[in-house]
């Protein structure tokens, strides 16, 4: 979802960019309308995450999944070797294409409980020469979270922030870089945030081109190519509105607030049920299962019919999964929870 204010308000400016007589797609990305638009997205998002100066914020375009190639590319920095948690779909895609580039010491490994729990830090296995860690903090398929940052020393701690970024106040200073494909929790598909240490940037592997340097991105403000400025603009609308509504921390309880509920309603009853270590399950995307796969297709046509959408789980899981991002009101998770109150009375 994207808030309906958000929509509302590109759909008022969407002919005419306050009086300019143009549409923000027709602008072009040098002229000063559309400089103003995103300078002023990078400057509420650096207010609303705390980031620190000595941090790029570059937006990109080829989803958070080009990262997985660029982070090798640009942070093995002369090692041969890099830590990477595997904690669901996600973090295999990550290794699997780091792989190409360099040594990958998976750290951690949670194929063992089919990405349902993260083994304690006692059993880690982090390497000493490892360039970087990298994990995802929320795997939006098997709707696991970390909701404490993990301790990897002074080792640079890189994050797939791509389903879980501005759910709540984060450290971004204990990161050496985050990313994440803007459309699950900041706006329309299109557009990758990197938010990367200075210091990081311009050792890069032999042979990388231009266009995966992410120095080159960092200095020329994302603009070395013409960026998705469409996607950027509508980004930046997000943010003020996550500004309007109170900020991170309002984001956060709110988001608390409405995971609660739906894990609470699965959990006390015995028709829905939910795999993961509820020290580990996700604030955005809650999978879970009925007791009769059978009933899945009656379960999602007739929550269709109350508007209640999207609800299929991934493909690689099957049953359902809620994804609850930000923009999704509470009153949303509301009715899905009666909505399935109401069908276990029915079948269950
Ligand atoms: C969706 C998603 C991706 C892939 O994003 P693209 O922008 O489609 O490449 C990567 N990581 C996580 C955690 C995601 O949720």
């Amino acid at each position: 979802m994207l808030p309906d204010a958000v929509m509302k308000q590109a759909q008022q400016e969407m002919l005419d960019w306050r009086g300019t007589g143009m549409s923000v797609m027709e602008m072009s990305h040098r002229g000063p309308e559309y400089t103003s638009i995103a300078e002023k997205a990078e400057a509420d998002l650096r207010d609303l995450m705390a980031i620190p100066d000595d941090y790029a914020v570059l937006f990109l375009q080829g989803g958070a999944s080009l990262q997985f190639p660029m982070i090798p590319m640009n942070l093995l920095r002369g090692k041969t070797k890099a830590d990477y948690f595997n904690t669901g779909a996600w973090s295999t895609k990550a290794i699997e294409e780091a792989q190409r580039y360099c040594e990958v010491n998976v750290a951690v490994d949670s194929t063992d409980n089919r990405f349902t729990t993260v083994a304690d830090k006692a059993n880690w296995q982090l390497s000493d020469d490892a360039a970087y860690v990298h994990y995802t903090p929320n795997e939006t398929i098997h709707g696991l979270e970390f909701h404490d940052i993990p301790d990897v020393g002074d080792v640079p701690l890189v994050a797939d922030m791509s389903s879980t970024i501005l759910s709540r106040p984060i450290d971004v200073s204990r990161f050496a870089m985050i990313y994440a494909g803007a459309q699950k929790n900041i706006g329309p598909a299109g557009l990758c945030i990197v938010i990367i240490r200075k210091s990081l940037l311009g050792d890069v592997l032999p042979d990388t081109p231009k266009m995966l340097n992410y120095k080159t991105h960092a200095d020329n403000g994302s603009m070395f190519n013409t960026p998705a400025t469409y996607s950027w603009y509508l980004a930046g609308l997000v943010f003020d509105w996550i500004k309007q509504q109170g900020g991170l921390e309002a984001m956060a309880t709110i988001n608390k607030r409405k995971a609660d509920k739906l894990y609470y309603a699965i959990d006390s009853s015995d028709f829905y049920a939910n795999p993961v270590d509820v020290n580990y399950r996700s604030w955005m995307n809650i999978p879970f299962t009925l007791a009769d796969s059978k009933l899945e297709k009656a379960f999602l046509e007739q929550a269709a019919a109350e508007h209640l959408l999207t609800l299929k789980g991934h493909r690689d899981l099957g049953g359902m999964r809620a994804s609850i991002y930000n923009a999704m009101p509470e009153a949303g998770v509301d009715k899905l929870i009666a909505f399935m109150q109401q069908f276990e009375r029915q079948y269950g």
